[in-house]
């Protein structure tokens, strides 16, 4: 498990808590080359990709979807992740050259607010089972763990606590990258809420528990009288491809079409989401 990245699931004997677990240094890290992403934009963006990771926990077959978007006064500006029930995920962030700010850093503790401010966050949803869903909310602190947790309060009366790991060395190699978050399912009592923000809690640095010894939040599980029911392999794996990205090229006014047009006479354009370069010739286009 130490070396894939995975997302479990754990609910309680009663089946009014469910916990999920994550660990995606691997995806983070791919991604991070992927975009060329500095140490910042790196600290952001991972934070944001095992959100959506976590609130990703519950899709139940493989082409269920699910998408988080921050758009945002920030310089971040735009931050959007897309994953499935099968574990892909994907994304980008509009700045990934995020320049340090002194406030950030405060005892140690980085935080997303300086550089994601206010704005607004949806979560689109698409099952098999519903209806499409597309939720949005105001972003109240621009600290993501915090912000999805009141997503999940305010858009679906759920109680939750959060907590985001991210571990990156000076030489902007990310260490360790993660996330763990307890939901309040209907029936709960106000008790079993208290215990489980207890319980949750005394899980202090999550980034430790990532970078060596996963056994606390086992403990925390058993505590809670939960049982691990499903792990899931996350990957990020975009898929895009040389017959979409035509299909996208043949749907454009014939004057937007010329902006790809290059010296070589080929259309080039590369994909937002993994960078992947893309080169078609006219002759290609018209097939
Ligand atoms: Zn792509």
């Amino acid at each position: 498990m130490k070396n894939d990245d995975f997302i479990i699931t754990a609910i309680s004997q009663k089946g009014n808590l469910v916990g999920y677990f994550t660990s995606i240094k691997n995806c983070a890290t791919q991604v991070q080359t992927a975009h060329k992403m500095n140490n910042i934009s790196t600290a952001v963006f991972a934070r944001a990709l095992t959100a959506t990771t976590l609130l990703s926990g519950n899709l139940k077959n493989p082409d269920d979807r699910l998408a988080m978007t921050w758009d945002c006064t920030g310089p971040v500006k735009k931050l959007c992740i897309e994953t499935d029930g099968a574990g892909n995920i994907r994304g980008f962030i509009d700045n990934s050259q995020l320049e340090f700010i002194e406030r950030s850093v405060q005892d140690g503790e980085f935080s997303t607010e300086p550089y994601i401010g206010f704005g607004e966050l949806t979560v689109s949803r698409e099952t098999g089972n519903s209806a499409p869903y597309q939720s949005i909310v105001v972003i109240e602190t621009g600290e993501i763990a915090q912000d999805l947790s009141l997503f999940l309060e305010q858009s679906l009366q759920i109680q939750s606590a959060v907590n985001i790991g991210l571990s990156v060395d000076k030489d902007n190699k990310i260490l360790c990258a993660g996330g763990l978050m307890l939901m309040g399912l209907p029936g709960i009592t106000e008790q079993e809420i208290k215990e489980m923000y207890e319980e949750f809690q005394k899980i202090t640095n999550l980034t430790d528990v990532l970078c060596k010894d996963e056994q606390a939040v086992l403990e925390m599980f058993n505590s809670l009288k939960m049982d691990i029911i499903g792990t899931r392999n996350v990957q990020f794996n975009c898929k895009c491809s040389a017959d979409k990205v035509k299909n996208v090229l043949k749907s454009l006014k014939p004057e937007n079409l010329q902006e790809f047009l290059s010296e070589n006479n080929c259309y080039e354009t590369s994909c937002r989401y993994c960078g992947a370069q893309y080169k078609i010739t006219k002759e290609e286009l018209d097939e």
